[in-house]
């Protein structure tokens, strides 16, 4: 992409109204603006990161077993009277009146609606296990929407739902979706702790919220530093028992705020690390919940009927984008990790207009092309000041810088967002070397 056609609308102040650094720095380099109180437009830039999270998330949940659907935004109110939650939900629920006075609503989440479709096309214990997922837009009438897409009104989920025959099977269906969890965030560059929570509104026995640790985050964290420095599993087999994994991680100690145990600040002493964190996904057990009043059953192997065992299990998809920058940003700007980066090399043209440099660029950028990478050209004609700070606060990975001299020399400075100093390289070693 050349950046002079490109529709990035950066900022060089701090827009008044965004009181934490992600929000700043979204609002910034032009990658959302707000429509409405917690409803956003995503811009080019901010679309590009949204489609790289979703990749990684649809990635991993396939990876799991789980098979991709899209369910309706707008949902039919009777469902939910069917399920006990019409009256319950409160008002974060947006109601909705259709022309002929219909109940409707915008979802805030999708159990009542994948267990519609389950009772109507599952019959049997031997269509089971099926884990149906989505990843789509859910309303949810916030009190107080702040702090950008992080607590949108508005916001982008990844909403899967397992159905088992029996409670052994189910938490199978639970563990994949803990692995899962863990190989996501990791992939994103995110260290993510699973904590053991309340279920709250969706209901059910078992629940994990993954936190990412974050100083803005909204619920104050305490955990032993050993699950910081654990790394994510491996070479998975998910038909494999994953309990062991499970069991693995949610032995080391974490809790939050109103769980903290106090007798574990001795035990863990200098090991005990104290934070705030921002909840990116969380991962519900309800067994019957909903299939017992909705009349989810299929026929078991005696041939009587049972009732199907539920979770479901959701990542904040949108919320995600900005707690990655809260994980990982400097004064100058976002420091994207690889896999997300919106453009993984951006090109900087010291002398737009200079045939030399404007040769040298165009040769790269074709061949950056050529290699099918996502590389940001910047041939405006700008100072050099405005293209580095440019560049550095979208947060662009690689950057190789090209002015008069270097172009005179063959050569080309090759710098890494977030690491001190640069290097000087030819052309063909600077192309090895961001394409490795
Ligand atoms: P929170 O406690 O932050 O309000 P929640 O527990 O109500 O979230 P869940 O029902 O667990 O949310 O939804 C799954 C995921 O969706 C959450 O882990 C979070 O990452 C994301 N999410 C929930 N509410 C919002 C929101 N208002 N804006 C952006 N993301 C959200
Ligand atoms: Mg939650």
């Amino acid at each position: 992409m050349r950046l002079s056609r490109y529709f990035l609308p950066t900022l060089k102040e701090n827009p008044s109204e965004a009181q934490i650094v992600s929000h700043r720095l979204m609002l910034r380099a032009g990658m959302v603006r707000q429509h409405a109180a917690g409803i956003y437009n995503w811009l080019p830039l901010g679309t590009k990161v949204l489609q790289n999270i979703i990749a990684i998330v649809r990635d991993e949940q396939n990876a799991a077993g789980a098979q991709e659907i899209i369910m309706p935004t707008i949902q039919s109110g009777e469902l939910w009277k069917e399920s006990g939650r019409y009256d319950d939900y409160g008002p974060e629920m947006l109601r909705i009146k259709d022309r002929h006075d219909r109940d409707m609503l915008y979802g805030p989440t999708h159990e009542e609606v994948v267990t519609d479709i389950f009772r109507n096309n599952i019959k049997s214990y031997r269509d089971l296990p099926k884990n149906l997922y989505q990843i789509h837009w859910k309303f949810r009438d916030e009190v107080r929407p702040r702090f950008g897409v992080m607590r949108g009104r508005e916001f982008l989920m990844k909403d899967a739902y397992s159905f088992d025959i029996d409670f052994a099977r189910s938490k199978h269906a639970y563990n994949q979706m803990f692995v899962a969890y863990l190989r996501t965030f990791a992939r994103m560059g995110l260290k993510a702790i699973p904590m053991k929570a309340d279920s709250g509104p969706i209901g059910g026995d078992m629940s994990h919220e993954f936190i990412v640790l974050a100083d803005t985050g909204e619920s104050a964290v305490f955990c032993d530093k050993a699950l910081l420095e654990k790394p994510a599993p491996q070479n998975v087999n998910y038909d494999d028992d994953l309990q062991h994994i499970v069991d693995s991680w949610t032995s080391i100690y974490a809790a939050t705020d109103e769980k903290h145990d106090l007798s574990q600040e001795e035990k863990l002493g200098a090991n005990l690390v104290k934070a705030r964190g921002i909840e990116v996904g969380h991962i519900f057990h309800f067994g019957g919940k909903y299939a017992e009043p909705m009349g989810a059953k299929v026929t078991g192997p005696d041939g009587n009927p049972v009732t199907v065992m539920m979770g479901s299990y959701g990542i904040g998809v949108s919320r995600l984008v900005g707690a990655i920058i809260e994980a990982s940003h400097d004064e100058n700007g976002i420091i994207w990790p690889d896999e997300v980066a919106p453009f993984q090399i951006g090109i900087i043209n010291l002398k737009v207009g200079d045939a030399a440099c404007d040769a040298a660029c165009g040769d790269l950028y074709a061949k950056l092309k050529a290699a099918k990478r996502e590389v940001l050209y910047d041939d405006r004609d700008e100072r050099a000041g405005v293209k580095f700070a440019d560049m550095d606060l979208i947060g662009v990975p690689w950057q190789l810088v090209i002015g008069p001299k270097g172009a005179a020399k063959g050569v080309v400075e090759v710098k890494r967002r977030g690491a001190a100093g640069k290097e000087e390289l030819s052309a063909d070693a600077a192309l090895a070397k961001v394409m490795a």
